[in-house]
């Protein structure tokens, strides 16, 4: 059992199971609009509303009446203009290309090329996609899993986001076996974690679970 394996198994017992972001691409794409400034209360509110309309396919979505759109989405919270903006463009490009589900089960490079054109899918969401709905094995590296990561002693920031981004994901997919439901529990916890205990500003290292194997929270908790 790898270092990461322990550290997993104890933020598992920590947090208990986590939901897990949906397998259909259309249906990922849409969660990760409505995600963005949001709870998952209020996401899973209007992810549910869509889907009753119902206006979770692309062409389902693109036929939907207008007015119940909004509404729909207005129970994400802010930004409710953008959000049908980031919609009505991924619409767009998933009716122009009805094969994306399958590209993106393919070669990670045409992948990533094929995702490029979607609003809200920067590094993290790309790659989330590629995790969650095409079984890829890759880990989505954003702002909450790096910093929880580097704090644990997995790879080293740097100026540039995309290079923090690749020095962490090798370093933890190295303590990974290739397998596609240990990248989704890596992702999911160590990105859980950052939101729920390891916060950015005041990370309540008292109380996780992992203080005991954590360098940051021993640096931390000894100057208290
Ligand atoms: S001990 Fe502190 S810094 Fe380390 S993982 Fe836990 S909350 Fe984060």
């Amino acid at each position: 059992m790898s270092r990461l394996d322990g550290l997993l198994d104890a933020l598992r017992k920590f947090y208990g199971a986590l939901p897990k972001p949906p397998r259909d691409p259309f249906t990922l794409f849409v969660w990760e609009v409505l995600s963005m400034h949001s709870t998952p209360q209020k996401r899973d509110a209007a992810l549910g509303a869509l889907k009753r309309i119902p206006a979770l396919t692309p062409d389902a979505m693109w036929r939907a009446p207008q007015k119940k759109l909004e509404e729909s989405v207005r129970l994400a919270g802010p930004y409710g203009e953008q959000r049908l903006r980031a919609l009505r463009t991924g619409v767009d490009i998933f009716r122009r290309t009805p094969k994306l589900p399958s590209i993106i089960r393919g070669p990670v490079t045409s992948a990533r090329r094929a995702l490029k054109g979607l609003p809200q899918m920067g590094e993290g969401g790309a790659y989330r996609m590629l995790l969650f709905a095409a079984d890829q094995p890759v880990l989505p590296i954003d702002a909450r899993l790096s910093r929880v990561a580097r704090r644990l002693g997995y790879g080293e920031a740097h100026k540039d986001f995309t290079k923090t981004a690749r020095s962490v994901r090798e370093a933890v997919a190295h303590e990974l076996p290739p397998d596609i439901d240990a990248y989704r529990r890596a992702f999911l916890y160590l990105s859980h974690h950052g939101i729920a205990t390891c916060t950015e500003g005041d990370p309540h290292c008292s109380v996780c679970p992992l203080l005991h194997d954590c360098p940051e929270g021993q640096r931390r908790t000894l100057h208290h």
